[in-house]
């Protein structure tokens, strides 16, 4: 079911009994949300300040890794293809770690959810985060959410174009920031700073900068709460995800009905009538990012983000009513309260219990994988085409693409050895030696690939696919890598 919601949005519905049916894709009109103030506006406040700080801030944070090596502390370095985090540095041959780490994020996000619902959506979405700094900067310069109704009334008067012609300069320049923040991630920042600000930064950084600016401009200063009700996919997969003892943004309609004015509510009460706390101002909905009345139960528009638990809870403490008409809680309590038994809050259950047992055990394999990782490493890849070549003396070859990876912070002297083929000639193109141990130098904190040919003796058994395989030696270190591929003949 849908019903329009106070921005001419139509929303979906999930709960409650006075449901407007209507389009699911009716125009809606601009909304102009009412600033809110309180515990949970502070919190998002708090958060809106430590997410931009450590997004725009990051890139200029060093960390010394030694001599010849980057000192960002965050990088993405896709020329010589490595990601720096701090003191961990991941290799191509290493994104397990990255699909690691996104497993990790998902079931945190799970865990999330079945706490306290969408409140990733309604703290930490990026969407949300530059949403809130968007409309800061709309009401600092066009006023409040009445003066901004005004101004829409008025039209196109000279003041009005100059104050919108303000926000969306201010708000361009937030988005090139953002934009610009961004690639500072794939480059030393300080340097790329330097070249941005003497235009002699490298094309792809202001094609990227380009890019971000506008999707940032669109996304948060013009479509808003239509990307969460629309485009996120989150919202959906929630829905199914969640459970009637997540605690989410409820009004408590045992606590608040039957709602009516203040006087008439004061008016029945004396007369013994029955009168609920709410007191019908629409505050909730006036300062919902989302223009959702929560009222009308849990909704797929609602982000969760608090504000009309703020909103409701100024008028409660206004009118000398308890504050939480509005809180975080869920339909469970409801029913409880209203068959006069005490509010249950489950945390810990099943659902909560497996997602926390699954990060804790990712995370710990993750962490040990991390600090036991040999600094060294070797693969194989056997040419697919042809898979082998017969000799002119009727000898069998394969030839493969050997990496040795030197993940220390000086060069080494490896030997490189291939066995497991009684007989065989081995040749390693572009490296002096002919001998069964092959002296590899490879650079610092670099890899080293070798074309490697393997000829067969003349007798191999027809169709046969043999083990073989190669290692390598570090003499000094006394440390050995090994990898196995296969000898195919014909
Ligand atoms: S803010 Fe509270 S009292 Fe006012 S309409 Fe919303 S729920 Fe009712
Ligand atoms: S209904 Fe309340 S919690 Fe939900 S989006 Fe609107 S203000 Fe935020």
């Amino acid at each position: 079911m849908t019903t329009p919601n106070a921005g001419g949005q139509p929303v979906l519905e999930t709960g409650g009994d006075d449901v407007i049916s209507g389009p699911l894709y009716a125009p809606g009109k601009r909304l102009f949300p009412q600033a809110a103030h309180g515990t949970f506006r502070n919190i998002k406040w708090a958060i809106l300040v430590l997410a931009l700080g450590v997004y725009y801030g990051l890139p200029f944070l060093r960390w010394n890794r030694g001599p010849g090596e980057p000192n960002q502390a965050v990088l993405v370095d896709i020329v010589h293809r490595r990601f720096y985090f701090f003191f961990i540095e991941i290799w191509p041959q290493e994104l397990y770690y990255v699909a690691g780490l996104l497993i990790l994020a998902a079931l945190i996000l799970f865990l999330m959810n079945a706490v306290a619902g969408r409140i990733w959506c309604g703290y930490l979405c990026p969407q949300t985060v530059w949403t809130d700094l968007f409309y800061a900067v709309e009401r600092l310069v066009e006023g409040d959410a009445r003066r901004q109704h005004q101004r829409e009334a008025e039209g196109w008067t000279f003041n009005n174009i100059l104050h919108t012609g303000y926000k969306h300069a201010v708000w361009l320049i937030i988005a090139w920031w953002t934009g610009g923040a961004w690639v500072l991630y794939f480059a030393d920042a300080p340097t790329l700073v330097h070249q941005l600000a003497t235009f002699q930064a490298p094309m792809v950084a202001w094609f990227t900068i380009a890019i971000l600016t506008v999707l940032t401009y669109i996304l948060a200063g013009f479509m808003r709460e239509q990307v969460c009700i629309y485009m996120c996919p989150w919202p959906r997969i929630q829905a199914a995800l969640t459970d009637e003892d997540a605690l989410n943004v409820t009004y408590r309609y045992d606590r608040g009905e039957p709602r009516m004015s203040l006087k008439t509510g004061l008016a029945a009460r004396s007369h013994g009538q029955a009168a609920g706390d709410c007191v019908d101002c629409n505050q909730c909905v006036a300062v919902c990012p989302t223009g959702v009345d929560i009222r009308h139960g849990s909704q797929l528009g609602c982000v969760q983000c608090g504000l009309c638990i703020d909103a409701c809870d100024a008028v409660m403490q206004k009118i000398h009513r308890p504050r939480g008409l509005i809180a975080y809680d869920n339909e469970n309590n409801i029913k409880r309260r209203m068959a006069g038994l005490p509010a249950v809050y489950r945390m810990i259950r099943p659902r909560t219990i497996l997602y926390a047992v699954a990060i804790v055990l990712i995370g710990a394999v993750m962490l040990t994988r991390l600090l036991t990782r040999p600094s060294d490493g070797i693969t194989v890849a056997h040419d697919r085409n042809p898979l082998y070549v017969i000799d002119a003396d009727g000898s069998v070859r394969n030839a493969y693409t050997v990496q040795i990876v030197n993940e220390q912070g000086q060069p080494r002297e490896l030997e490189f050895a291939v066995s497991g083929l009684k007989g065989a000639k081995v040749q390693v193109i572009g490296v002096v030696g002919d001998g069964p141990d092959f002296p590899i130098q490879v650079d610092a904190d670099n890899t080293r690939d070798l074309r490697v040919l393997i000829t067969g003796p003349l007798k191999e058994p027809p169709h046969a696919s043999i083990p073989v395989t190669f290692s390598v030696t570090d003499p000094l270190q006394k440390s050995e890598m090994m990898a196995t591929d296969n000898f195919k003949t014909p």
